[in-house]
């Protein structure tokens, strides 16, 4: 085992769990045995509670100012240890190098928006009548739970750490079992940026430990990350104990290509939308749909795909599990009809037999009613179906249940705004394979893609993790008193 027994962290310090239940941590990589992450249980939760509780008042009522100051050492910390850090992320997920990188990059700039919010969080003052005056003021809300899943174990984790706790909360993470290492990372660090302990807790665990803290009086709002099944139970059982939730699902992303799109770099990003992440991401190219004829375009993504190779530009998939049931869905569709232009089954990397690699698929003639035009796959495939017309393409993009993201390839700026109209989707992409809004902008899906109200990051995220406090005032008027006399 490369590295010892994870544990949880409460108080600043790590510490065993009240259990020897324990899962392994393998890595998809090459299938060696990383870790082991313990099943924490309902005591170790109340355990982070009373810690993070215990402190609440003290770090609340510190200066935004000064709490800020933590997360400006954090980001510094984050570039120090960059390349420490994504080695971990790419080993405990299957991601290539590059893309941990990217995800520890895209950490760092989270980081940089919750320097900002001092400037952001002012609140409002006016005088409502005379002698009058009305304010807001951001108040942080307690102890706090964020709910992670494995396809980014530093990024997801970072959509929520910063904002929370630069607002005045005191956290809990939940990190995703199959992926625990990053998230001890990252606690290391915000203890050396100088965070007092027992601000930040990781309790490591399965459904257990998202059931307690969807139970536990002592936890205000949780937010979480995961497939939608689970975002939904998360959901109502959170809110059900009346705590304010948000909870974001999966997706199943639509491409729309029409036949004035630039073949080329419309190609490039189709192949890096659906591969990236060895197509592990909520915003993953999953579908695509070609409008018209555009089978020049279909040529070129399939010489893209195959220029992507697994074990070097293109990771492992998370689990064994994880890749039969990729490989699943693309057999059901050859049975169902469908033409596989490109086969990324069977794929085994020389020296690194036991990973779990699958290669870029781009299965063609698919029809709306085939599970992989419906279905999140979560792997390296785009489906392809064709239509005649755009309102065509978008009745296919609108059916769909999840409302992630969807795109359009195409030089015709009003067919691009006629879509953006009414794709129902929370982020939109024009000529953008992968339209994560960047900060400032807020991370947030619509329909079964997101559960509760506002988004995960950005200004947005002000909203869900303080409460507004409104004061009115009035002061009789002074001026006449003599204070001399
Ligand atoms: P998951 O739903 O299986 O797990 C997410 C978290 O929930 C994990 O911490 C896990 O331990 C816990 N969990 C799993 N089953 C549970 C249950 N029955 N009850 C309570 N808790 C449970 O998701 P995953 O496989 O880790 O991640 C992949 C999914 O996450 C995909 O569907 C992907 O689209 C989605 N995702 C969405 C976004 C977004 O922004 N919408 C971002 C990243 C990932």
């Amino acid at each position: 085992m490369k590295y010892s027994p994870i544990r949880n962290y409460i108080n600043g310090k790590f510490v065993a769990a009240s259990t020897s239940k324990t899962m392994e941590v393998i890595s998809p990589l090459d299938g060696n045995l990383l870790s082991t992450v313990p099943l924490s249980t309902a005591k170790d939760l109340d355990d982070a509670v009373k810690s993070a509780k215990s402190v609440f008042t003290a770090w609340s009522k510190t200066p935004i100012k000064e709490r800020v100051q933590v997360f400006f050492k954090y980001k510094t910390l984050l570039e120090r240890d960059l390349k420490q850090l994504a080695e971990l992320c790419s080993e405990e997920n299957g991601k290539t190098y590059g893309e941990s990188v990217a995800e520890i990059e895209k950490c760092i700039e989270l980081t940089e928006f919750a320097t900002s919010l001092p400037q952001l969080v002012t609140g409002e003052i006016l005088e409502v009548s005379k002698g009058v005056e009305c304010r807001t003021e951001h108040v942080p809300l307690g102890v706090v739970a964020s709910i992670v899943p494995f396809n980014f174990p530093a990024m997801v984790p970072n959509w929520t750490i910063p904002n929370a706790i630069a607002l005045g909360n005191c956290m809990i993470i939940k990190p995703s079992e199959k992926v625990p290492l990053c998230c001890g990372k990252l606690a290391e660090l915000l203890k050396e940026a100088g965070l007092p302990d027992g601000v930040f807790n990781i309790v490591h665990g399965d459904v257990e430990i998202v059931e307690a803290i969807c139970d536990h009086p002592g936890i205000e709002a949780v937010s979480f990350v995961g497939s939608t099944k689970v975002a939904k139970i998360v959901y109502q059982r959170a809110t059900q104990n009346y705590k304010r939730a948000l909870a974001l699902g999966g997706a199943k992303n639509h491409l729309m290509v029409l036949p004035d799109a630039i073949p080329g770099m419309t190609a490039q990003n189709v192949a890096a939308s659906m591969s990236g992440c060895a197509g592990q991401r909520c915003m993953a190219a999953s579908a695509m749909i070609g409008v018209g004829n555009v089978d020049s375009i279909i040529d070129k993504i399939c010489e893209e795909a195959r220029k992507i190779i697994p074990g070097e530009n293109l990771g492992a998939v998370i689990s064994k599990e994880s890749k039969d049931r990729i490989e699943q869905y693309i057999s059901e569709a050859e049975r169902d009809g469908a033409k596989i232009l490109v086969d990324g089954r069977n794929t085994k990397v020389k020296g690194k037999e036991n990973g779990t690699y699958v290669g870029p698929t781009v299965i063609d003639y698919v029809t709306p009613q085939m599970s992989v035009a419906k279905e999140e796959i979560f792997g390296p495939v785009i489906s392809i179906m064709r239509t005649n017309t755009v309102d065509e393409a978008l009745a296919i993009e609108n059916a769909n249940p999840y409302g992630n993201a969807a795109s359009v390839f195409t030089q015709n700026g009003g067919m691009a705004r006629y879509i953006i109209d009414r794709a129902s989707a929370g982020m939109i992409g024009v000529n953008v394979g992968v339209p994560v809004p960047r900060e400032p902008f807020s991370f947030g899906g619509w329909n079964e893609s997101k559960f509760g109200v506002g988004d995960i990051t950005g200004k947005s995220s002000i909203e869900f993790w303080t409460k507004l406090k409104k004061s009115t005032t009035k002061w009789n008027a002074e001026a006449g008193v003599n204070w001399m006399s």
